[in-house]
């Protein structure tokens, strides 16, 4: 279309965000007197208010007045200066909707910055007056050509692999590589230079970390290697009006290297020729409310939208990633390739492994108590010689419950079926899962007992411990009760690098990717539950958690050699404990591969979980079980089984029952389209005592 021409009013799709379950999923039909084109962002109204929208379908002919006389709205303003969503953004939200069974519509607005949702024209065009001064004052900066480190062997294979020169070739395009390679093999090295082929070709680079805490790291190093690259971030530690600014610059094309967090998947570059996906097994990948989607799953798909390279890597991969790469003839589904980096740069070592049996301890000293003398020794041994040492504990607060020895009164939540942790510093009891919080009592609630006992330990009992066990030593502690004010993560990382903490006590958050140069012990003091845990995925993210925090000793090359990394346990045989001392990730994902095999387990299998919530169990039950009878004639044309309705695992949170129903299938066409064509019936479900009903195709843990 001309747009000088005048044009007949026609129709336009318009996706907005449809209330959940409204049952409307796809665009709403509005009036239009000029070509906009798809993807355009716009005004529309609905209902008595005036919302965002974007222009989903071509314009087409307005045909007459339905019978009912339904009258279409016109469009409030469309927001001419921004370029359109891109198309493979448009065909990303598609799919997603479609895939994580949702509404297009609730995806996509779901999916762009918040801020720009409250902006009318006006606001916008200030807005966008600001980005064009800024991009016409931004200096061509262009300095001497950073210095960057030969690439090893490993690596320059790893490069050549990429098919970095097949970007864009329909047909041909590059393949997803899973890159296996250990902690501190010089990963992000080749990152660095997949990307500087590639920002060298013309287009764009996307790089997700999984922790909003990792971008800093990665954004530095990114910006000291490419000065003269335009460089943006895109995560929910930005103020709203930072994100929408970042955004707005990417939808302008305005950036090179975009750096972000699962979010930034939804980002509308137009130009992308890699992906890559930083520690690719991490659950932070998977968003945990409304359209549950996979950010790592979602950026294979969109490299196959752009024919963009994809690179996904870790030194742990994802049991679904392993099965990816794995060859057909093995039983696999050969759709990625694999590529290894099995040493650490400068021939680093990784730490030795010393796996302590507490069976054994207990039988020898009855008071081993929690951390072993032996790894008493080897802290101070630490301390005497100035290095630092990292110890975990997946448990945060002083004591997961306190105990009435007298009457047997424990600290449960009254909202929810869960403990109350004991927290010392303030002393509160305070529930993990609805927040509610109370001072410690001083006296058993129900007999008046003044001796209460806390159980079991956290993070801040265990830092206590430390103390007393390492006269002297400076303790630190890390975890989400001790980073909770803004930018104290920082200030306590800082004080790790600095030196300033001899000890540092955390949770699986300081595991996480830190490049800690001075840490040469690393110890895990209770890591078994995970063994036993009903979460199939519980070994998996034990395993990565302990490879991850072993990462963290010995990074300076001229330490490896004397670092450790020690595990207390009780099962020192256990396969995945051995896998351990041998940091042998690649035996480990083999044997986990088999078992899921065996037990029909992802990724054998492909499930959705049905969740309902209500006020009474029973309700909720009630209510899957119908839902389960107005599935079963399309489950059965599937192949898809239902299991029955049961309690989630944490069954009532904030006074309100929860329970799930299992959707399992042997491949993932049948599942969706059984989920396609069950879920749209369910809005009709009238069932008015439950609250809420939720579908997670993919579910992380069930
Ligand atoms: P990973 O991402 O696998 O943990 P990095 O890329 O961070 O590993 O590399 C680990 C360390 O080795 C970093 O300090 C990095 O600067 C350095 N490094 C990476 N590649 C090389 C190389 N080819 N030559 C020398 N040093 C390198
Ligand atoms: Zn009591
Ligand atoms: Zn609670």
């Amino acid at each position: 279309l001309n747009p000088c021409e005048p044009v007949a009013a026609g129709v336009l799709g318009v996706l907005v965000e449809t209330p959940q379950h409204s049952g409307l999923s796809g665009p709403l039909d509005y009036v239009c007197d000029r070509p906009v084109a798809p993807g355009t962002l716009l005004r529309v109204p609905l209902g008595r208010r005036e919302v965002l929208g974007i222009a989903w379908t071509a314009l087409r002919p307005a045909e007459a007045p339905a019978a009912e006389g339904w009258a279409l709205r016109p469009l409030a303003a469309v927001f001419d200066r921004l370029p359109p969503l891109p198309p493979a953004w448009r065909a990303l939200v598609d799919f997603a909707a479609r895939y994580y069974q949702r509404g297009a519509g609730e995806l996509a607005l779901a999916v762009l910055p918040a801020e720009l949702r409250k902006l009318d024209a006006i606001q916008l065009d200030r807005r966008l007056r600001r980005l064009d001064r800024a991009a016409a004052a931004a200096p061509p900066a262009a300095g001497p050509a950073p210095e960057r480190p030969a690439l090893t062997p490993e690596q320059a294979a790893v490069l050549a692999a990429l098919g970095l020169e097949r970007i864009g070739q329909a047909g041909a395009e590059p393949p997803v590589t899973l890159l296996d390679g250990v902690t501190g093999s010089g990963k992000t090295e080749v990152y660095l230079r997949a990307a500087e082929t590639v920002l060298a070709g013309g287009r764009q680079v996307l790089m997700l970390v999984p922790e909003i805490n990792l971008t800093p790291q990665l954004e530095a190093r990114v910006a000291a290697r490419f000065p003269a690259r335009r460089i943006l971030s895109l995560h929910s530690g930005l103020s709203p009006a930072l994100r929408l600014r970042h955004w707005l610059q990417v939808l302008r094309g305005e950036v090179d290297l975009l750096l972000g967090t699962r979010m930034a998947i939804f980002a509308p570059l137009d130009r992308l020729g890699l992906l890559v996906i930083d520690e690719e097994h991490d659950p932070s990948y998977k968003q945990q409310d409304g359209a549950r989607y996979s950010a790592r799953d979602l950026a294979v798909l969109r490299g196959r939208l752009e024919r963009a390279a994809v690179l996904l890597a870790s030194a742990t991969p994802s049991l679904e990633s392993w099965h990816n790469a794995r060859p057909q003839a093995e039983g696999g589904a050969g759709r990625y390739q694999r590529l290894a980096m099995p040493s650490r740069i400068g021939g680093g070592v990784l730490p030795r492994v010393r796996l302590l049996d507490l069976g054994q301890l207990r039988r020898e000293d009855h008071a081993a108590g929690l951390i072993a003398p032996a790894l008493v020794e080897a802290l101070q041994q630490r301390l005497a010689r100035g290095e630092q040492s990292l110890v975990l504990l997946n448990r945060r607060g002083y004591a997961p419950v306190l105990h009435c020895a007298a009457c047997g009164w424990k600290s449960g939540c009254p909202h929810c079926s869960a403990w109350r942790v004991f927290h010392k510093s303030d002393r509160s009891l305070r529930c993990h899962h609805c927040g509610a919080t109370e001072r410690v009592p001083r006296h058993c609630p129900e007999c008046g007992n003044a001796d209460l006992d806390a159980l079991g330990r956290g993070t801040e009992r265990l830092a206590d411990e430390l103390a007393e066990r390492l006269p002297g030593a400076r303790i630190g502690r890390i975890d989400a009760d001790s980073t909770r004010a803004a930018g104290s993560l920082e200030a306590q990382l800082a004080q790790v690098h600095a030196g300033d903490i001899d000890v540092l006590v955390g949770t699986q958050m300081v595991a996480k990717g830190h490049d800690f140069r001075r840490i040469t012990l690393v110890a895990a003091v209770q890591p078994d539950a995970a063994l036993f845990s009903s979460d199939f995925r519980a070994p998996e993210r034990l395993f990565s958690l302990l490879m991850q925090a072993a990462g963290r000793a010995g990074r300076e090359a001229s330490q490896s050699g004397q670092s450790e990394m020690w595990v207390q346990t009780w099962h020192p045989a256990h396969p995945l404990y051995q896998a351990l001392l041998r940091h042998d990730a690649a035996a480990f994902a083999e044997a986990q591969w088999r078992e899921r095999f065996e037990a029909g387990l992802p990724p054998a299998t492909h499930l959705a979980l049905l969740r309902a919530e209500a006020r009474t169990q029973e309700a909720a039950q009630a209510w899957l079980a119908a839902a389960a009878t107005l599935g079963a004639a399309a489950a059965a044309e599937a192949g898809v089984v239902c299991f029955p309705p049961v309690p989630t695992p944490v069954q009532r949170v904030a006074q309100v029952e929860r329970a799930q129903m299992l959707i399992e299938a042997p491949r993932r066409a049948p599942l969706q389209q059984m989920l396609a064509a069950w879920l749209p019936q369910l809005h009709g479900l009238r069932e008015p005592r439950v609250l809420r009903w939720a579908i997670d195709v993919d579910p992380l843990a069930i």
